[in-house]
């Protein structure tokens, strides 16, 4: 799998960037994971937004789907101008009426996931479980023949989500909090956490995303290493890594 990032913002968009949004392509299949604030714009850098045929998000935080509806357009428009063939797929989980929201007309059909049970797009197949977060959220276990990689979305310290990463071999991991925050934001990690989840896991590598607006991000990095031995990077759009 080909993960490109499009957005590595908490809450909202940085200066010319994109709350969550992650581009998974395998073969000729492609998804995106969640559509935050201003990935729409971004992804034009990475892909065609015709072909773009599934989406999967999450949890209904505006930082993970504010460009579902632009995007719902986008939709309509090709497929009156020819440029589309298919009314793209959005899955979600139906805990909240958010979820009515993603079939539009003729331009997306909603479709959807929930804990314990999997979706294969293509050759990619996803896994989900719930997060410990303020809205109902789910974690992605993600696999094809090539590897595997977990995302966590938004959550704070969970245990069963140790079991769940298990071995995969990246982890794309929310790190909103600097260790000093521990404790003062309800359903978010610190970088200390994202370490420890992790290492208890035996991930392959971790990648830190969902990023705060202040502070030096390096110390995120360093915050989680002093806890996880592996390799760790911070998520920054158009970064790619081959699992
Ligand atoms: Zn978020
Ligand atoms: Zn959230």
């Amino acid at each position: 799998m080909k993960l490109t990032v499009v957005g590595h913002w908490g809450a909202y968009p940085g200066p010319g960037g994109a709350s969550s949004g992650y581009l998974l392509e395998e073969n000729n299949e492609s998804l995106l994971l969640d559509c935050g604030s201003g990935v729409l714009a971004k992804l034009y850098e990475y892909t065609d937004i015709s072909q773009l045929n599934n989406v999967v998000l999450s949890h209904y935080h505006s930082d993970h789907i504010a460009d579902i509806g632009c995007l719902q357009y986008a939709s309509k428009v090709q497929l009156s101008l020819g440029e589309r063939i298919d009314p793209i797929s959005i899955y979600g989980h139906t805990l909240s009426d958010f979820f009515n929201k993603l079939s539009y007309e003729n331009a997306s059909v909603g479709k959807p996931i929930q804990e314990g049970t999997s979706v294969s797009i293509g050759p990619i197949t996803l896994h989900f479980k719930h997060t410990t977060h303020p809205a109902p959220a789910l974690a992605m276990r993600i696999e094809s023949e090539n590897g595997s990689m977990g995302y966590t979305a938004d959550t704070g310290w969970n245990d069963s989500l140790i079991d769940f990463f298990s071995g995969v071999d990246l982890l794309l991991c929310e790190s909103s909090l600097y260790n000093k925050y521990k404790g003062r934001v309800e359903g978010h990690l610190t970088a200390g956490e994202a370490g420890l989840l992790a290492k208890e896991a035996g991930v392959g590598q971790l990648v830190l995303t969902h990023m705060p607006h202040f502070g030096d991000h390096n110390e995120l990095k360093i915050e989680a290493g002093n806890v996880y031995s592996g390799k760790i990077e911070l998520a920054e759009s158009g970064k790619v890594w081959i699992i």
